[in-house]
């Protein structure tokens, strides 16, 4: 399906949320995992753009995916990026108050996409990340980016670590670089709005 980026708004509380309506899906990762040139090679560099305007940065930046007769197919939630340093009861003491409760209670989120970095050993808030999305019963895929900085061998032993290390069945190598892996990533989210509109 051919779907093109339409930037909804930016949200820096529940009440600018847009309305409920396609299945929404959301993406997060610690700052500088990648995020904004994968979204960008997912659905153009426009949405990337948008996501890394100062002032947006610590904002929810919600993007309509509309196909071609300009019909709502699915929403692109891009989360604040959480910060290295300080740890906290919650995800990232450094994310504003309102993503918790998204995350928790937003009812047409469908899926979760969790970046973490292929070429380092995961971290401690990742980790927290994931351990809260599975006692929250939140459906996520967790995706290896830059994946094209490493040689087969590494390859294999780095996602063969991370998988370890954050309990994982499965981790989608991705590189925004060479395009590797992003044709998965999009199948694995139509999945997901398909299933929860099947549902619903
Ligand atoms: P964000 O802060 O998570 O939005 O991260 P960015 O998308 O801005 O990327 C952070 C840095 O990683 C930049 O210097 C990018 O050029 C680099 N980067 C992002 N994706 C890739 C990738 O797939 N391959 C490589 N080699 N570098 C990447």
């Amino acid at each position: 399906m051919q779907l093109t980026a339409q930037f909804l708004l930016s949200a820096v509380s529940a009440a600018q949320f847009p309305a409920r309506g396609a299945p929404e899906i959301a993406f997060l990762g610690r700052s500088n995992v990648g995020k904004s040139s994968l979204l960008n090679s997912l659905v153009g560099e426009k949405a990337a753009k948008v996501s890394s305007t100062p002032g947006r940065t610590r904002a929810i930046n919600f993007f309509a995916l509309l196909d071609g007769k300009q019909r709502r197919k699915l929403v692109f939630a891009d989360l604040p990026g959480y910060g290295y340093a300080k740890i906290s009861k919650s995800i990232s003491a450094t994310w504003p108050a309102f993503i918790e409760p998204y995350l928790a209670e937003r009812e047409t989120l469908a899926l979760c996409v969790c970046l973490v970095d292929a070429n380092v050993p995961p971290r401690p808030n990742d980790r927290q990340l994931l351990d809260w999305l599975r006692s929250a019963g939140r459906e996520f895929v967790v995706v290896a980016t830059k994946a094209d900085r490493l040689s087969g061998n590494e390859r294999t032993r780095n996602l063969a670590a991370l998988k370890r290390e954050l309990e994982l069945d499965e981790i989608l190598p991705v590189s925004a670089k060479t395009g590797y892996g992003v044709r998965e990533l999009w199948r694995r989210i139509e999945e997901a709005g398909t299933r929860d509109a099947g549902t619903s």
